[in-house]
């Protein structure tokens, strides 16, 4: 096949799926608001749960930081990208969090795919959650490790498979608040488990760190467990990007020697690194935003009457309607948008499984009563077209 029948051919494929997917070029956002050709919507669709991207202190201490250090780290932070600022980032980090270890990456998804291709091998296997994110199920594919997938969140399948014995080392994964539901991994249960086989637990708490637990602490505080391995990342309630591995130091010192993400990207920004110090000061002391956000939840929840869609069980800011059908989606989510001027994603396959296509609302703490209201009223005005 040539090039152009290859790209003509998938790109025809896509489009007779209704799963095309596009972009929309955004004037600017905050977690209230959206602005799109001029127009403003409300929206419902940014991770920035506390309104972290446009705090002022933040805002200041990223100009400063950038006065005193240059825009970029320049090289690997195993040349010469590795700074005071990356260094007082990760002591913060694993201070707070209560481990000993901490390591900076430019994403989640590097620090995912960096962190299972270089602990796991081929005599290896890693048990994940079903409905874990796409680099984490990637990972886990370049790994060359034997995988499974359990039963979201079900502690009984998890123990089915892990019970048989094996040569290499045992790595379970979960997320700690799923991205595309909402819902909180029963990480007790699973700590036990990993714990009896003597296999490790990995939590990747994107959308955890920062809204829930004690001072923003992330989902395994709630249980009062530390995983072996914790991933937070900084493109959702720390509204910046980036991300980190909690760990012991043996497993910081291995990672140094082959995470190859580590030693072969460029490291992230100092004054990026310097910014998101001053952020964990600002979650530390964000418990207004968190029970403003607590109310928002609850204040949707309850008011929330719509014959044909059902709630799901999610009491996290993502709050999921799953309508099934790939189009019903898209005209729902297009209804809000055009008519009700209301900014929500339609999430469809292969993000999510087949027939579970869902607007994924996401609450923020700098919602209002009344921007609730807006969404719910615009909900009820809307009536299938089949
Ligand atoms: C967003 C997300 C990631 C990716 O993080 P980035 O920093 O945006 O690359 C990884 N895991 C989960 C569960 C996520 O929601």
């Amino acid at each position: 096949m040539n090039w152009e029948n290859f790209l003509k051919t998938n790109i025809q494929k896509r489009k007779l799926t209704s799963i095309w997917r596009e972009r929309f070029c955004i004037d600017k956002s905050n977690s209230r608001t959206v602005s799109f050709q001029g127009k403003t919507y409300l929206n419902f669709s940014s991770n920035d749960y506390l309104g972290i991207s446009h705090n002022k202190n933040v805002i200041d201490t990223w100009k400063s930081s950038v006065n005193k250090y240059g825009i970029g780290s320049c090289s690997s932070g195993h040349v010469i990208g590795y700074t005071a600022a990356h260094r007082n980032l990760e002591y913060e980090l694993a201070e707070w969090l209560g481990y000993s270890n901490s390591l900076l990456f430019i994403s989640g998804f590097a620090a995912n795919q960096s962190v299972i291709t270089s602990l796991m091998n081929k005599n290896d296997r890693i048990f994940l959650d079903k409905l874990s994110h796409a680099s984490i199920v990637e990972a886990c594919i370049f790994s060359n490790s034997k995988f499974r997938r359990f039963q979201h969140n079900n502690p009984f399948s998890l123990k089915h498979m892990i019970q048989n014995s094996s040569l290499g080392k045992t790595l379970v994964v979960t997320e700690g608040v799923f991205s595309m539901d909402g819902d909180i991994a029963p990480i007790d249960q699973l700590y036990n488990i990993t714990n009896e086989y003597r296999a490790w637990l990995m939590i990747d708490d994107a959308h955890g760190i920062g809204v829930i637990g004690k001072d923003g602490r992330g989902s395994s505080d709630i249980f009062n467990i530390k995983p072996e391995i914790l991933i937070v990342t900084f493109g959702k309630a720390f509204g910046l990007s980036g991300a980190a591995v909690l760990c012991n130091k043996d497993t910081a010192n291995f990672l140094i020697q082959y995470a190859r993400h580590l030693i072969y990207s460029t490291s992230m920004p100092p004054a990026q690194a310097e910014t998101l110090s001053e952020i964990i000061r600002q979650i530390k002391n964000s418990d207004f935003a968190r029970a403003k956000l607590s109310y928002n939840i609850k204040y949707f929840r309850n008011n929330f009457n719509l014959k044909n869609i059902k709630l799901s069980k999610s009491v996290t800011a993502i709050q999921p309607l799953i309508i099934g059908n790939n189009d019903q989606c898209l005209q729902l989510s297009k209804f809000l948008r055009d008519k009700k001027s209301i900014w929500v994603q339609s999430i469809r396959p292969p993000t999510v499984p087949l027939n579970s296509s869902r607007i994924r609302i996401t609450l923020s703490a700098l919602h209002q009563k009344k921007d609730i209201d807006a969404l719910l009223e615009a909900l009820n005005d809307f009536v299938f077209v089949s």
